[in-house]
């Protein structure tokens, strides 16, 4: 079914792919879009949204998620998975393999494009494990996975800890012009450890690990990139010092790029210790929703990451949603949107450069056309009020995930409506229910 005609009118359109920020209007017609420009006409029987006091951009675009099928449907289907998403701005996500089967065959990937193309209401995207069973040794058959339509290769959930078949893997991932991205954690100084090495696990008495085990594989994987000219992408950094490593293989002109999470970037351990910081009241100590891998780390850390982000070290930000049953940790994507602002007010991030880490970069990394404004794209966009407060309310979530670091958090900023090849899939008024009916499949 064709959607209507779509005019979006008096927002502040950022559009970072054509270094686009002013008050417009955009005109989508027949799923795409037709303008962008002052005082556009609506044509006969066109849906007509009143934008102004809010921001218009480019669907966000998620470089890593995790859905839970096949499986593990008892934490996320992918329609549950691509509600919640839509709901946070996003119009495609990339999920990784490490579903049950893994990702590692034909079949697997083209069935979860089946599932995709019949429950999801946006677009996903699936990667591709980097090793058979994501056992770390032998290699997928990486031109078959790419023909089927993989869009790179990670064994993420586990580090890709031999080094031999981490040069390998990206000797032939290039071949196909795909990247291979890996959870950078050395395995032996992770082994039992519940939380970042630092003050906060010396007081709470927990086993914890140093940022030196990320970026001691963060070091290898950038050699070796370099080494092979494989395109390697470092998924969700957690260590100052791993920003640090990535500018200087740039630098060097290897091939590389990185990501950081929301949670990476706006959370330190020391909430694992449930202290008394005004935001994270809610929060008791050891609450199993403040342990992500790698572990959330301290200031410093956060400010690195948020610099290297801002010069474009750091290329994308990444939800890295990995919804779990309650017993679990999970990372939600609603937070999504209020970074834009609680980025903003720490002056370290401006809106544009944040967008473009959430539309252009990710589209980057995996060779994707999408994530701009411009004339004759997809008509992905995403609408958001940069003014509305809202606490994080996990019983709101439409994941099936519940858990979150961010529960019971104020934020600033929400998404108010997503539309994905001209069609609503989201829509804040009515009713946080999200409008999935007239979507084309
Ligand atoms: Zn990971």
């Amino acid at each position: 079914m064709a959607s209507r005609d779509v005019l979006i009118r008096g927002g502040r359109v950022i559009d970072p792919a054509a270094n686009r920020d002013e008050i417009a209007d955009v005109l989508i017609r027949a799923e795409k879009i037709e303008a962008v420009g002052d005082s556009l006409g609506a044509p006969d029987g066109a849906e007509i949204i009143d934008a102004a006091g809010q921001v218009v951009a480019p669907g966000l675009v998620d470089p890593h998620c995790h859905l839970r099928q096949p499986g593990f449907e008892y934490k996320e289907t992918i329609g549950s998975g691509s509600l919640a998403a839509a709901a946070g701005g996003y119009t495609t996500i990339c999920s990784m393999a490490n579903t049950e089967p893994v990702a590692d065959a034909r079949a697997v990937i083209e069935t979860l494009l089946e599932f995709a193309e019949r429950d999801a209401v946006i677009r996903v995207l699936p990667l591709a494990s980097v090793t058979v069973g994501m056992q770390g040794r032998q290699l997928v058959q990486m031109g078959e996975l790419s023909d089927a339509g993989a869009i790179g290769f990670s064994d993420d959930g586990i580090p890709l800890s031999s080094t031999h078949t981490m040069r390998t893997a990206l000797e032939y991932a290039t071949r196909f012009g795909r990247p291979v991205a890996n959870h950078a954690e050395d395995a032996e100084l992770i082994a039992g450890a519940a939380m970042h090495e630092g003050l906060t696990s010396a007081r709470l008495g927990l086993p914890a690990a140093p940022r030196q085990a990320e970026e001691i594989m963060i070091g290898r994987d950038v050699l070796l990139s370099e080494l092979t000219g494989g395109s390697y992408y470092a998924l969700h950094l957690s260590s100052g010092g791993s920003v640090e490593l990535i500018r200087r293989a740039k630098e060097r002109g290897a091939p590389v790029r990185a990501e950081v999470t929301p949670h990476h970037l706006t959370l330190t351990d020391a909430i694992v210790g449930g202290r008394s910081e005004p935001d994270t009241a809610r929060l008791q100590p050891y609450d199993a929703n403040t342990k992500v891998n790698p572990p959330l780390r301290e200031q410093s850390d956060l400010d690195l990451l948020r610099e290297g982000l801002a010069s474009g070290v750091i290329d994308c930000v990444g939800s890295d949603h990995a919804p779990h049953a309650r017993h679990e940790k999970e990372v939600e994507y609603a937070q999504a949107a209020s970074g834009f602002s609680c980025f903003e007010t720490d002056g370290v991030l401006d809106l544009p450069t944040l967008i473009e880490r959430m539309t252009a970069a990710p589209c980057r990394v995996y060779g994707l056309p999408y994530g701009s404004l411009s004339n004759g794209a997809e008509a992905d966009v995403v609408i958001f009020d940069p003014d509305l407060e809202w606490t994080v309310d996990r019983e709101q979530f439409l994941s099936k995930g519940k858990n979150t670091p961010f529960h019971g958090l104020p934020m600033k900023g929400r998404v108010t409506r997503t539309i994905f090849g001209g069609a609503t899939v989201f829509d804040l008024t009515a009713a946080a229910a999200p409008v999935s009916g007239s979507v084309g499949y």
